[in-house]
């Protein structure tokens, strides 16, 4: 019986592992700068929480859940996370932060479980970081929270993405802008798609959000948000669009950005990857002003944004800025012997506890097999020992990129090596070949 990963529940094996780990530090990196703390929160909620944090018209809450009763008496329905907002706020409730300080700024990094179709870009189980700004009702607190979204995909070195920029409102503006809507969708409904048609019912705002052609067609004319909004809405959007201006983020309008979510108000943007696809959206966001009531704390403003961490990946990769990602060793420690291999095994542990990376042969391999490995690795140097070597006190140790070989005493070894190790390995230069060319004739054994 062999067993298979689940559909879009993909292995991530240690060469891709290094790509995450660089993603990772940058986006540990970014938080640092702008002054956000990590948070980690569990995988599993109430199913509540996210029905109400999420949004019960949403597709994430209507047929992307990952829902089971547990074995409790009475069951409890829980969810695996499919986003970490409701999460977030659920924390920042329950851990009283409101009073703690005035702006409480969180970032996360996890994993997040849909029910989707999985396709390229999209998985059931996939990755996530986000940025959450508590506290504060103003446009400076959105335009931080985009600007460190556009601060992200600068720092990975990403530029061909677009942001997509729009406010959607009050919920009293959103109300009446529905109305509106709706009334001029409605004569034109035969002209829609059928999950317009139905969306139009649930939240008619998502019919903008459509990427079918005829919803395209059929809504080139419909009223816009923007003309509906009152005066603060506008001078909030006003101003954000000044910051990031200010700041040299461009950004580009779009009438049909409204997000998915049902928490949202005034500004919603999206990182758009311009090679992705269909599933081109990197991240997105916007202010929810009315999510922390909603999860049963003091109403309290917020801001965030997502980012599909696989995306961030896959535009890297589209970039040709994934291939410096793969992790080198430093040192492979070859022994000829069977008193030679005792040896290399100890100074193998020896390095490996001054911080190097090493490694040594496992499978009493020829030295040439050895060599191979070594090469294999990407090991930057080897240290080579045989019988000789081992009377003598010494080691033969060559640099692989340079090609340098010579015999150093094993008191020297380890400075030798961090000296060899310092210097770098120029760039570009294919390593020298490494072949079992001995300086002094040794028995392989
Ligand atoms: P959302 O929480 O739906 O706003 O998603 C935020 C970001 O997460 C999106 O912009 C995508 O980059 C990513 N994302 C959402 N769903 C998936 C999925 N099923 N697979 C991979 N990435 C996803």
């Amino acid at each position: 019986m062999t067993y298979q990963s689940l559909k879009g529940f993909p292995d991530i094996l240690p060469d891709a592992a290094a790509g995450w780990r660089r993603l990772e530090s940058v986006i540990h990196e970014l938080a640092r700068r702008f002054g956000y703390g990590e948070i980690r929160l569990p995988m599993l909620e109430s199913t509540d929480l996210f029905a109400r944090g999420v949004g019960e018209g949403t597709d994430i809450v209507g047929k992307e859940m990952y829902s089971f009763l547990d074995k409790s008496d009475p069951p409890e329905s829980l969810t695996l996370r499919p986003e970490l907002t409701a999460s977030a706020a659920r924390a920042f409730v329950q851990h009283s932060m409101a009073q703690a300080q005035p702006i409480t700024k969180w970032y996360y990094i996890g994993p997040m479980f849909r029910y989707e179709q999985p396709q390229a870009g999209r998985f059931r189980q996939f990755h996530q970081f986000g940025l959450e700004l508590y506290g504060s009702p103003n446009p400076e607190a959105d335009a931080e929270v985009i600007i460190a979204g556009a601060e992200l995909l600068r720092m990975l070195g990403l530029t061909n993405y677009k942001l997509r920029l729009n406010s959607i409102g009050t919920a009293e503006e959103r109300a009446a802008y529905r109305t509106a809507l709706l009334e001029y969708l409605t004569p034109l409904s035969g002209d829609l798609s059928q999950e317009s048609v139905r969306r139009m019912e649930k939240n008619p705002l998502r019919v903008l959000d459509s990427k079918k052609a005829e919803d395209i067609r059929a809504t080139a004319d419909a009223p816009k948000i923007l003309d509906v909004l009152q005066e603060e809405s506008r001078e909030h959007f006003e101003r954000v669009k000044g910051l990031l201006a200010a700041s040299g983020v461009e950004f580009t309008i779009d009438h049909r950005l409204v997000r998915g979510l049902d928490y949202y108000t005034r500004t919603a943007f999206e990182f758009q990857g311009l090679d992705l696809g269909a599933q081109d959206a990197l991240g997105g966001g916007g202010r929810y002003d009315m999510l922390i009531e909603q999860v049963g704390g003091k109403s309290t403003p917020a801001v965030g944004f997502s980012f599909g961490m696989e995306r961030l990946l896959i535009a890297l990769q589209h970039a040709g800025l994934a291939g410096d990602m793969a992790p080198e060793e430093d040192v492979y420690v070859i022994g000829l012997d069977d008193a030679s291999r005792a040896w290399a095994a100890t100074a193998t542990a020896e390095f490996r506890a001054a911080g190097l990376s090493a490694e040594c042969d496992l499978l009493r391999r020829s030295m040439k097999a050895q060599m191979r490995e070594a090469n294999r690795r990407g090991a930057r140097a080897v240290v080579i020992v045989g019988g000789d070597e081992l009377a003598g006190r010494h080691a033969q140790v060559k640099d692989l990129a340079s090609g340098d070989q010579k015999a150093i005493g094993f008191d020297d070894l380890l400075g030798e090596l961090k000296g060899l190790l310092a210097r770098p390995a120029a760039p570009h230069t294919v390593p020298a070949p490494v072949q079992p060319d001995r300086t002094e004739p040794i028995s392989e054994s």
